[in-house]
């Protein structure tokens, strides 16, 4: 350091291993740039930011130690063995070396347009959608719809994450079915699946809310099939299997910045899920692979999150401008979802309201239902829909764990493949 910038005390600060501006700690992170050959984000966006934000020193100290790996799934778990359905007709068309080779799944986008292969893709799909109505029915005594556009989050709960924005849009899209005798929509499942860790408070009230939602909309009989929630508890990888089969919809819609890679993501692209997402993690390289008109992008970018916070972000503002978010919000603090009780879910309104809205989720709301419409207008022309559903399993080779495993071989363990 003392030969790149003799006489520079800050940066010597700034880099130490030890943190001694009060009582001296190890700085895990310095100590592990320091020590090791690489260091590597998980995405490309994420691995940018790890640059630019977290470590501009080090990346000026050490050029070409912080890396970057996208990270992957792997396509026998996630697609093979979970959508049997679809595995035998993408092998019926492209033979059977693609769980090992996910690239060639390319192969596939020629059929993007052949009627015939569209209405086998959505047929399967439509089996997977049944498999899984199958375990509601069973399991929750939830009676769904198939022909209905199954929108699905499924994740650990975290603010960041954004589940209440979710939440804010399924509480506006009931208001409107009650409210605007010609709002027009095709019918809907929102689903949600997600495990909070057991400090976190904030988190059990957005489930806790989630829940009451499901259970006031699920039996207003105004409503009918045009709207279902549905939580499903103990989030696994083994319902996981099951879910993400059956989904048109995939939500990835985290404050941009904040989610490093993901890999639901990937999932449910494989699976021939629509993302519905922000400009993060790998949702990025998702839009890239497979293009601006095969998935739903939405919401401020890194840049724009940190404009309106410099700006002096008020979520009060967003309020008092939005009559439909204004009235999602307000029925958190009536008795709309918590009969006899109101004020039980007051901790989630508190959550965007009094304390300041820290992921923007009122910010990005009028740009999510934006969104939404899109998707409702191009569910409804089922050829088109398929288009893109079938693009997205063609295109998401990429991001196979195998492709990882071999981005950190080469680039980052330096090791030899084996020979086979
Ligand atoms: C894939 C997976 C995750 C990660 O999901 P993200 O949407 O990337 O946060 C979490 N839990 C289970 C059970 C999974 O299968």
């Amino acid at each position: 350091m003392e030969a790149k910038w003799p006489g520079d005390v800050n940066k010597k600060q700034v880099l130490s291993v030890i943190d001694d501006k009060g009582e001296r700690m190890v700085r895990m992170a310095n100590l592990c740039v320091v020590g090791s050959y690489a260091v590597n984000g998980v995405a490309a966006l994420h691995s940018q930011l790890v640059k630019r934000d977290l470590f501009p020193e080090f990346d000026a100290l050490y050029p070409g130690r912080i890396q970057n790996v996208t990270n992957g799934i792997t396509p026998r778990r996630w697609l093979k063995f979970c959508n049997p359905d679809l595995s035998n007709l993408i092998s019926e068309k492209i033979g059977e070396q693609w769980p090992a080779q996910l690239e060639q799944l390319e192969q596939i986008a020629q059929y993007a347009d052949d009627a015939d292969f569209q209405k086998t893709f959505m047929a399967v799909k439509k089996c997977n959608k049944q498999r899984l109505a199958d375990w509601v029915k069973s399991n929750l005594d939830i009676t769904l719809n198939t022909d209905a556009i199954f929108d699905v989050q499924i994740k650990r709960l975290h603010e960041y994450k954004r589940q209440h924005l979710n939440l804010l849009h399924v509480i506006s899209l009931y208001q409107r079915l009650l409210n605007e005798p010609n709002f027009d929509t095709a019918p809907r499942v929102v689903f949600f699946a997600a495990k909070a860790a057991p400090g976190y408070e904030l988190a059990k009230s957005i489930i806790f809310a989630i829940n009451k939602v499901a259970e006031t909309i699920n039996n207003d009989p105004r409503v009918g099939d045009k709207l279902k929630v549905v939580f499903i508890p103990d989030y696994r990888v083994s319902m996981a299997e099951i879910i993400i089969p059956a989904a048109d919809v995939s939500e990835q819609i985290s404050m941009a910045g904040k989610e490093a890679s993901g890999t639901g993501n990937m999932k449910m692209a494989l699976n021939g899920a629509l993302t519905i997402g922000t400009m993060d993690g790998a949702n990025v390289e998702i839009r890239e692979e497979v293009g601006d008109d095969n998935i739903y992008i939405f919401g401020l970018d890194v840049d724009g999150v940190t404009e309106r916070r410099e700006n002096g972000y008020q979520p009060e503002s967003e309020y008092h401008n939005q009559p439909l978010l204004k009235a999602a919000l307000d029925s958190l603090l009536d008795d709309t979802f918590t009969p006899g009780q109101p004020g039980l879910l007051r901790p989630v309104f508190d959550s965007v309201m009094t304390s300041g809205d820290p992921y923007l989720c009122l910010a990005d709301f009028a740009d999510y239902v934006r969104a939404h419409n899109d998707i409702d207008r191009d569910y409804r022309d089922m050829s088109q829909w398929a288009r893109k559903a079938i693009l997205n399993t063609a295109l998401v080779g990429k991001f196979s764990s195998d492709r990882s495993i071999r981005d950190y071989v080469n680039n980052i363990w330096q090791l030899d493949a084996v020979k086979r």
